[in-house]
């Protein structure tokens, strides 16, 4: 079996995604369209409570509102990257989520240390394949398979 297969053979439910966004509109159409696609997601309002519950979890992947209170999507990153701070995997995948952008907003992103974005409202196809592209980095297909 080649590696294409192999991916293509892994569980969308075995994933677990962490969404940050504190609109509830959004909140519940990117929950919608994450557990229709067959992912787990925890949901949480702002950047604080996504440390807060990086702190207990191993996510495989991060998608982060950028406009939030309290801790923003750019500063939550930087703590989550920072090797002081007590998250469990500072490498997570985070992907930023935006309703417009511009290209210097794009570079704050990957300067704060997001790997991509995504523009809202979402097209879930397209969703659907930045998650799998970061996932697939992750190797998390080797890892389905350790857990049978
Ligand atoms: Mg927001």
């Amino acid at each position: 079996m080649n590696d294409k297969n192999y991916y293509k053979e892994g569980d969308s439910r075995d994933v677990k995604i962490l969404l940050a966004e504190d609109n509830p509109m959004n909140q519940k159409l990117a929950e919608l369209i994450l557990r229709q696609l067959g992912y787990q997601v925890d949901i949480v309002n702002d950047g604080r409570e996504a440390l807060a519950a990086l702190k207990m979890t191993r996510y495989d992947i991060i998608l982060m509102d950028i406009q939030m209170p309290e801790v923003d999507g750019l500063e939550a990153t930087r703590m989550i990257r920072d090797p002081k701070s007590d998250v469990c995997n500072h490498e997570v995948p985070i992907i930023a989520m935006t309703a417009l952008v511009m290209e210097e907003e794009s570079e704050q992103f990957f300067d704060a240390g997001m790997n991509d974005y995504v523009s809202k409202p979402f097209d879930p196809g397209k969703l659907d394949k930045i998650i799998k592209k970061y996932i697939a980095l992750q190797g998390h297909q080797r890892k389905i398979s350790d857990d049978e």
